[in-house]
């Protein structure tokens, strides 16, 4: 698509936004502003092609279309299952998985689905069996008692949030930490690295339903295979949370015994990070979670959000390319330098480096928390995000890390010697920073001070690299 085309629909539907809502207008036109004027790092984000961003503007979000293809409880979704069908194909194919449901609205919403499928599959249906019944409408008001009671006691197992899993393993404010009984694994408290022997002793002792795999902040590959053997021998189900790491996936740098796709039973993950699509979720299950995970909609989702359904295969397409393959490559190199960077001039990374897309750096050693390493860096326009390390002293809220990802950057076309340089600012911004002082002198951990003129002069050397490598080259608005 050449570049005066992108600029002139942009352009004109700001235009015709601005004619209803100008504020709305102008803040889209001030966000593609500031993302341009801004070092992303945040390891959750990325920037999607305009193809992509384009078919969420349509018409298809005024449709609702609950159930299945071809199934569906509203009439004259043709069309919304044309792009149900295209979006499940490409993934199917993409991610060699024998299903996939493209209805999830987010990441969490897949999560829940997977949830409810497991229980479904595993609790729900052997249930109906013993009591002769279809489904749940048909049981006593004893019997749906009894089995609403062992439905809401099951087990899950998954990573703890301050070792990099995600709220929705089992943490206790999220629902899947009061829906199940749940425990958590962590990491080696030496190396930083996964246990697989200790995973596999709290399997035996806590004997979950579900071990869920998969992170947000842990800067290594998982061993699926090994994750998969240990499910087997307790009969737990395995789901892989792969939101993080799905570009990853999709472009082949995670292979083998790294792949999760063929190990989980079910794999969830988010379509808009390292996979560069639309804001969604996914769910790919063998063929015997198939049917159970079909029925996300209705027992855990509404209706379908069809535009971005569309939106998703139009990222799958993309990410079928071997254009894609080789960004997904870069997005893994250009971690391992940013890594480098940091360890080259002294700093402290949890696990002592990365092999995916992302990097944890432990600010500890500079003085400061998360939080305040986070604002100071955002001053000098860097934009990352706080959280947590192993057993942090800090907590969750200000916590003791920063979490940088390469996708987005990537995207832009930074290659080696730019992520060193991004290393070297963060690092120059951390060394200047100081951690405040609350009135009785005690440091707060969240008021911080940035040296004089360190903000000025990190923002010129990032606005050059910047410059170098535009975001959406070509796009101008009028
Ligand atoms: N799972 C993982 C591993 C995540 O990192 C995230 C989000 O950061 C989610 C699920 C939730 O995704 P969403 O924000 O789309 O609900």
């Amino acid at each position: 698509m050449s570049d005066s085309l992108i600029s002139s629909a942009y352009s004109q539907a700001l235009e015709v936004i601005g004619s209803v809502e100008p504020r709305i207008a102008e803040a889209t036109r001030q966000e593609l502003a500031d993302q341009r004027a801004s070092l992303k790092l945040i390891a959750s984000e990325n920037y999607a092609s305009p193809a992509v961003l384009m078919t969420m503007g349509t018409w298809f979000s005024d449709k609702y279309a609950e159930g299945t293809v071809g199934h569906r409880f509203y009439a004259g979704c043709q069309n919304v299952d044309t792009v149900e069908a295209i979006a499940a194909e490409h993934a199917r194919e993409l991610f060699g998985a024998p299903y996939a449901y493209v209805q999830p609205h987010s990441g969490i919403d897949a999560n829940l689905v997977a949830f409810w499928s497991i229980i479904a599959h595993r609790i729900e249906g052997p249930w109906l069996q013993k009591f002769g019944a279809k489904n749940v409408n048909e049981l006593t008001e004893e019997d749906w008692e009894s089995l609403r009671h062992e439905m809401g006691n099951q087990r899950l197992l998954g990573m703890s949030l301050d070792a990099g899993g995600h709220l929705t393993h089992g943490f206790r404010p999220n629902i899947s930490g009061k829906m199940f009984h749940q425990q958590q694994y962590g990491t080696d408290p030496e190396t930083g690295l996964l246990d697989y022997d200790a995973v596999r002793a709290k399997a035996r002792e806590f004997q979950p339903l579900v071990i869920v795999a998969g992170y947000s902040a842990y800067p290594r590959r998982v061993d699926f295979a090994k994750m998969r053997e240990i499910a087997d021998e307790v009969d737990a189900t395995l789901m892989v949370d792969m939101a993080h790491f799905a570009g990853l996936v999709a472009g082949k740098v995670f292979t083998g015994d790294e792949d999760p796709v063929p190990h989980a039973h079910i794999t969830t993950t988010t379509t808009h990070k390292s996979l560069r699509g639309p804001r969604g979720g996914m769910v790919l299950a063998q063929e015997e979670y198939a049917s159970s995970v079909d029925r996300g909609c209705p027992m855990v989702l509404g209706g379908p959000l069809s535009h971005v359904m569309a939106a998703k295969a139009v990222a799958f397409a993309e990410a079928r390319t071997t254009e894609f393959q080789a960004y997904a490559q870069r997005v893994a190199d250009n971690a391992k330098s940013l890594a480098e960077g940091f360890l080259t001039r002294g700093a402290r990374l949890v696990t002592g480096g990365t092999d995916n897309h992302l990097v944890l750096l432990d600010v500890t050693s500079f003085g400061l928390t998360g939080r305040q390493a986070e604002s100071a860096l955002l001053d000098a326009g860097v934009v990352t995000n706080r959280n947590s390390i192993p057993a942090d002293p800090n907590g969750a809220w200000y916590t003791s890390g920063v979490r940088l990802g390469t996708p987005a950057l990537t995207t832009r076309g930074f290659g080696h010697d730019e992520f060193d340089k991004v290393a070297e600012l963060i690092v120059d911004v951390l060394s200047n920073t100081e951690p405040g002082a609350t009135k009785a002198g005690d440091p707060s951990k969240a008021s911080y001070r940035l040296g004089d003129g360190v903000a000025v002069r990190v923002k010129a050397q990032a606005g050059e690299l910047l410059d170098k490598h535009p975001l959406y080259p070509g796009l101008e608005l009028s």
